[in-house]
């Protein structure tokens, strides 16, 4: 039997996690948040006190390490070595390099494996920047989601607010637009809009009306 995949791109943002969550909860597929994968090496090379442009420590440490992502409808575990570090992974010193991190071709070949092994056993929506153009290129469904600039980093800012972060709305636009920037140029990985993704832009639309948008999509194709 083979399991369906619905692709979920976007920039930094976009609100791709909380959607991209509650469209897999409506629909009973499982949930996989990618970025996560990429943050979680990001916190080993932290962790282990490396410099993340060392490219041959970092090729090193990813393979002495062990990770295990566990899946759900609702939330995604992240295990480093037997220790759950899902809590540390959006932390600002995670966030500052996991688009460095993420340009290591040997990461991604890494985070592949995970990609792949995720939708094997399950009917997943898995959401990144590259799904439906390089994990799963036949993907079931695509779905670019976008924004403005503005509208992302406000949204990320009051998220941060509600969580008591100590960070201002400026820090969070800096981090977005120079996020936004290294993941378009980027030589591996870049996002980029699939060529066969419904395009859903969610400036004037409220989560639930986006994630409804999203779901009529689905059922209309599935
Ligand atoms: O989705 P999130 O913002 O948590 O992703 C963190 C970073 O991981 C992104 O800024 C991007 O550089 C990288 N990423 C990627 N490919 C994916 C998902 C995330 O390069 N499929």
């Amino acid at each position: 039997m083979s399991f369906k995949v619905i692709a979920i791109d976007g920039p930094a943002g976009s609100g791709k996690s909380t959607i991209s969550r509650l469209v897999a909860n409506k629909i009973g597929y499982v949930y996989v948040k990618t970025g996560e994968m990429f943050r979680s090496i990001a916190y080993a090379i932290i962790k282990a006190n490396i410099d993340y442009t060392d490219v041959e420590a970092v090729k090193k440490l990813i393979q002495d390490i062990r990770l295990e992502f566990k899946f759900s409808k609702e939330k995604q575990f992240t295990i480093l070595n037997g220790e759950d570090i899902t809590a540390y992974l959006n932390s600002k010193e995670v966030s500052s390099i996991v688009s460095q991190v993420s340009s290591i071709k040997e990461v991604r070949d890494l985070v592949l494996v995970y990609e792949k092994e995720a939708a094997k056993y399950n009917n997943v929506v898995m959401e990144g920047r590259d799904i439906g153009t390089v994990v799963f290129p036949n993907a079931d469904i695509k779905i670019f989601l976008n924004s403005s600039i503005e509208t992302r980093a406000k949204r990320r800012y009051e998220q941060a607010v509600q969580e008591g972060k100590n960070v201002t709305y400026q820090e969070i636009l800096d981090n977005i637009q120079k996020r936004d920037e290294i993941d378009k140029t980027k030589k591996y990985g870049a996002l980029q809009v699939p060529t066969d993704a419904i395009i859903v832009n969610s400036d004037n639309l409220e989560i639930e009306q986006t994630v409804q948008k999203i779901v009529d999509i689905i059922c209309g194709k599935i």
